[in-house]
């Protein structure tokens, strides 16, 4: 039997709402071509993101209704706080509404001007709240994670003879942390081995810098490591993740990702000195440390999905379904990132549609032309997202122009799948037709979320 089933049956279902492609392209327009702009009630499979997007399972809604609406010492704080302990092995665990929550408070107590914090690759929130301390972030990605067509088993990795020179050149006193993000979001949701968590490890000991990992995919990544490092077929995730934990000081984490909650997050570490400073803060900015910005049901979804996301079969059908979409695109010819991340195909827009210059949004053009076909709602990756001006106005265009189509965790059958890979087949079949786009008005930060576009009608 080689057929992997959806490891869950379905007890809830919500509607999907048709709309014909006439209306659709009227509902785009009147969007101003940007996907955030579109209700999600226009959409009919939106792959916008994984983020807080989940399907509980029927154990976290029984869950919810045990939930303990206590203001301080609830039972399901504490149910939280040992599975957290059990699962990464960090005593102290302080709960936050969601990552960026855990972020803001772990930054305002490291950061500050003249700061550098290291990384394989920081999310957008990672890196804009180490920006808004003062503080500098900084990449530093493997080789074969800058070459998205180039397959390679741990594109995610830091390249670890980068980091020592930096060190080197910054000096310790300057750097309070290094950050791992697990699976590398930014970079393709591509998993970072546990040879090279060690390495960095050994460099941080050696030049006494703590390490946090960024956990939201904590277990996407233990499964590839699972698959494709050696030593490690015969571990289960949970012991894999327990190492992957072991080597670090500290997490964030969004329970929006693989905690398969609809918000939430955390903090967890090993130095008492500095979870007192968290928790000092949290009390101003999310609530008292038992709760901290969440409702009890909230922690006890939480500690049953971190249980949950565990278990192998859904692990071998979550990677095996992000799979099966890239390889259906590839045999089909298009362009995408390789291999499949952990919880998203990227496509290459700049070779989708080579026919439209980057300083015409290829990505957010592709994005449109999806959501016209075919109801799937993507994202532009690119320079929409990244792009900056020059002096004269002339856009800096980002390294690359992706389209990510993420996959919310266990809400899309097989059928769904399949009807997406269609729909990107037809159109990368009419590419031709597909105008670039010009925006029309911006705002000065993050603009990507609330910019207005219009095509570029030919001459
Ligand atoms: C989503 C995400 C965050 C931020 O978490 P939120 O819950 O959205 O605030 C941080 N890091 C990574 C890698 C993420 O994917």
């Amino acid at each position: 039997m080689n057929t992997i089933i959806e490891p869950f049956r379905i007890k809830s279902v919500e509607p999907i709402y048709f709309n014909t492609e006439a209306e659709r392209a009227l509902i785009v327009e009147k969007a101003f071509y940007n996907p955030f702009l579109i209700h999600s009630t226009d959409v009919m499979i939106d792959l916008l993101t994984d983020s807080g997007t989940s399907a509980m399972s029927s154990n976290q809604w029984a869950g919810m209704m045990q939930g303990d609406e206590s203001y301080a010492g609830s039972p399901s704080f504490f149910r939280f706080e040992k599975t957290i302990q059990e699962i990464t092995g960090f005593p102290l665990v302080i709960p936050t509404h969601q990552g960026r929550a855990a972020e803001k408070i772990l930054f305002s107590i490291l950061g500050g001007k003249g700061k550098y914090f290291v990384s394989n690759t920081l999310f957008d929130t990672t890196r804009a709240n180490i920006e808004f301390s003062g503080a500098e972030g900084v990449d530093l990605i493997c080789e074969e994670g800058k070459h998205p067509s180039i397959p390679a088993p741990f594109k995610g990795n830091m390249d670890t003879t980068l980091l020592k020179k930096f060190i080197e050149e910054k000096g310790t006193a300057n750097i309070p942390l290094c950050i791992i993000t697990v699976t590398n979001n930014s970079g393709g949701g591509q998993p970072v081995s546990m040879q090279n968590i060690k390495e960095v490890r050994a460099i941080c000991t050696e030049y006494k810098i703590p390490l946090f990992i960024d956990a939201c995919r904590f277990a996407e990544n233990s499964y590839f490591i699972k698959l494709r490092e050696e030593g490690y077929a015969d571990k289960s995730v949970r012991e894999i993740a327990k190492e992957l934990f072991s080597y670090a000081d500290g997490c964030t984490m969004s329970a929006k990702k693989d905690a398969f909650a609809n918000i939430g997050g955390f903090l967890a570490m090993r130095n008492e000195d500095l979870a007192q400073h968290c928790r000092n803060l949290l009390i101003m900015t999310e609530g008292f440390p038992t709760y901290g910005g969440l409702a009890g049901r909230d922690l006890e979804a939480i500690a049953i999905g971190l249980n949950e996301v565990l278990d192998e079969h859904y692990l071998q059908y979550r990677i095996r379904s992000i799979e099966y979409l890239s390889n259906k695109l590839i045999a089909a010819g298009v362009p995408v990132m390789q291999p499949a991340g952990g919880h998203a195909v990227y496509l290459d827009a700049k070779e989708f549609l080579a026919h439209i210059p980057v300083d015409q949004y290829p990505g957010q053009a592709l994005v449109a032309a999806l959501y016209v076909h075919g109801g799937i709602r993507s994202v532009e990756i690119g320079s929409l997202m990244f792009g900056k001006y020059d002096e004269h106005k002339k856009l800096i265009p980002a390294q690359l122009e992706l389209v990510r189509l993420a996959i919310p965790r266990r809400v899309y059958t097989q059928s769904h799948i399949d009807y997406v890979a269609e729909v990107i087949i037809e159109v990368f079949n009419k590419r031709d037709e597909i105008k670039g786009l010009t925006i029309t008005e911006e705002p000065p930060m993050l603009r990507h979320f609330t910019a207005k576009l219009k095509p570029i009608e030919s001459k």
